[in-house]
């Protein structure tokens, strides 16, 4: 099926159930009024002459029309390129020209960035930029007039002209590890993952889904759009970026059964002032996706946020994203300490890094993964493609993991991250999550640093949970030398207030590196 398609299910199954709430501006939407607001915009679209495999650029915070272009330009064909709210005027320069975006949908700005600036600044180094259209704003009154001459019989035309396998999203990767890749996604692609996640949490039209993660980012949009309007659930945006308190709020209000995140929002949350105040009755399930999901986290979530069916996703922007998932009937143990099996139609191994020989259950290596949902390419740059997409379609993911005998896979660490101390391969993940135990340590990342005797040395780089008493590197070398092997002990402590994060919520261990190097 089609985007598009998929999305007149949906409003054919429940049109008068609601398909989407954006608490900030109290604004709702059936499924009905959803698909008429869509074929509006789609049909906008078609007039300012915007044609099938034409890319349409979307550059904004969680927002209804956000969603709202997602499903327009799909109907349409067109490719839409998600832009990182936080991009500045180079890298949207970037960005722009790189997927050779024709319209661009912007909103005004976010804080301290007006997006309408910053595209003035650039426009002129931008040539096949064509038309730009901003939310909120009289130019996207403009747009809709534009769709006025359009008929029903072009849009289905042009419907016609679709196929599953055609390109409709360019998703830049976080940029955790290095500079951004635009990731080419198709209908059957980024539809089926959707469908399959939403599958795995069981959700129903009863289900309202509570998404904090950024729609430019494929938790958001796959993981919370498509799983929603594949199952005619809900999604509920509680703020245009993430905040704990917005995000508790809205579950509250909005009575959601589902809430996502990141590690470092659930932590967030749980650790919020007047946390125990919000009723998080209605929650059933949720996700936990993106960065190693710590036990000790996962565990709070089931027990004081209510969501003892919550899982655990991994994946990758290039694999629509998700590759495996842990199961509501999963006991604890495979729920907190893994990140579950394959989803249904991927295939998932682990290989040796060097020789790519295929290691058998229980050893470590990286993982790779095949089926439908690995990407077409990078946009445009068939070299970087075959660096990760091999000549069988497998998808080498950069990923250390343990595939075990019950067939759950454990993530190791990035193979980018992983320390060698004087020969010792150290995966910082270990050590993180041994540290979250420390009753001082309210978060903590661990990387390695050049070092002249032992070619890298271990830092541990703490948020303390109480500013005034942080860990010293004394308290946090004895605390692990009790129950980690010597040469994992970190050598350093760093106390810092937060750590440099992407927009997906990532931390970016690179500036950590460049930062405590020497
Ligand atoms: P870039 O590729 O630009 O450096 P990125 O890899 O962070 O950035 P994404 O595609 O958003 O970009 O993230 C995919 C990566 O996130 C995976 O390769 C993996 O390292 C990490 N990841 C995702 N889910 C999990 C999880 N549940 N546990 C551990 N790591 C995860
Ligand atoms: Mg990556």
């Amino acid at each position: 099926d089609t985007v598009g398609g998929n999305l007149d299910r949906a409003v054919a199954a429940f049109p008068d159930r609601e398909a989407l709430v954006d608490v900030p501006s109290g604004r709702r939407w059936t499924y009905a009024e959803l698909g008429a607001d869509v074929d509006a915009l789609a049909r906008a679209l078609l007039g300012r002459g915007v044609a099938k495999g034409d890319r349409v650029g979307i550059w904004a915070v969680n927002c209804p029309e956000w969603m709202l272009a997602q499903y327009a330009t799909a109907r349409i064909g067109a490719i839409m390129v998600n832009i990182n709210p936080a991009y500045r005027a180079h890298e949207v320069e970037f960005v722009l020209n790189q997927s050779g975006i024709a319209v661009l949908l912007a909103s005004l700005g976010h804080r301290t960035s007006d997006y309408r600036a910053l595209v003035d600044e650039v426009r002129d180094r931008c040539p096949g930029l064509r038309a730009v259209h901003y939310i909120g704003d009289p130019s996207w009154d403009e747009l809709l007039a534009y769709g006025r001459e359009v008929t029903a019989s072009q849009i289905a035309s042009c419907e016609a002209e679709l196929s599953c396998d055609d390109p409709i999203n360019i998703q830049y990767t976080s940029g955790t590890t290095g500079f951004p890749k635009g990731a080419t996604l198709s209908h059957h692609n980024i539809l089926n993952n959707g469908y399959f996640v939403g599958e795995t949490v069981a959700y129903t039209e009863h289900d309202r889904i509570c998404v904090p993660v950024p729609f430019y980012h494929c938790f958001g949009m796959v993981m919370g759009n498509l799983a929603a309007t594949s199952h005619g659930a809900c999604v509920v945006i509680p703020a245009p970026s993430f905040d704990p308190a917005a995000t508790l709020h809205a579950v509250e209000r909005e009575r959601c059964t589902s809430l996502y995140g990141v590690p470092t929002m659930f932590i967030a949350e749980l650790d919020l002032p007047g946390f125990a105040s919000y009723d998080l009755s209605s929650l059933r399930t949720g996700i936990m996706a993106g960065s190693p999901c710590p036990a000790e986290v996962m565990k709070r979530v089931v027990a004081e946020m209510n969501m003892t069916e919550v899982s655990i996703c991994y994946g990758m922007t290039e694999t629509s994203p998700v590759s495996t998932q842990t199961r509501r009937d999963d006991n604890l143990e495979r729920r907190t300490g893994t990140v579950g099996r394959a989803l249904p139609h991927i295939e998932v191994k682990v290989v040796d890094p060097v020789t790519g020989v295929t290691l058998p259950r229980g050893e470590a290596g990286e993982l790779c993964t095949r089926g439908y949902s690995v990407m077409l390419g990078y946009w445009n740059e068939p070299e970087r493609t075959a660096e990760v997409v091999d000549a069988g379609r497998w998808m080498h993911t950069g990923d250390l993991a343990v595939i075990r005998e019950d067939g759950y896979a454990q993530i190791v660490g990035r193979i980018k991250d992983m320390i060698i101390r004087g020969g010792e391969n150290i995966y910082p993940r270990e050590i993180e999550e041994f540290l979250y135990g420390h009753p001082k340590v309210a978060d903590v990342q661990v990387i390695g640093v050049p070092d002249a005797r032992y070619g890298e040395e271990i830092v541990a780089c703490v948020i303390p949970r109480d500013p005034a008493d942080p860990p010293s590197a004394d308290e946090v070398a004895a605390y692990c030398r009790e129950r980690l092997a010597h040469y994992k002990v970190p050598r350093r402590v760093e106390i810092v207030d937060a750590f440099p994060m992407t927009v997906s919520g990532k931390v970016r261990k690179i500036e950590l590196r460049e930062r405590f190097a020497a």
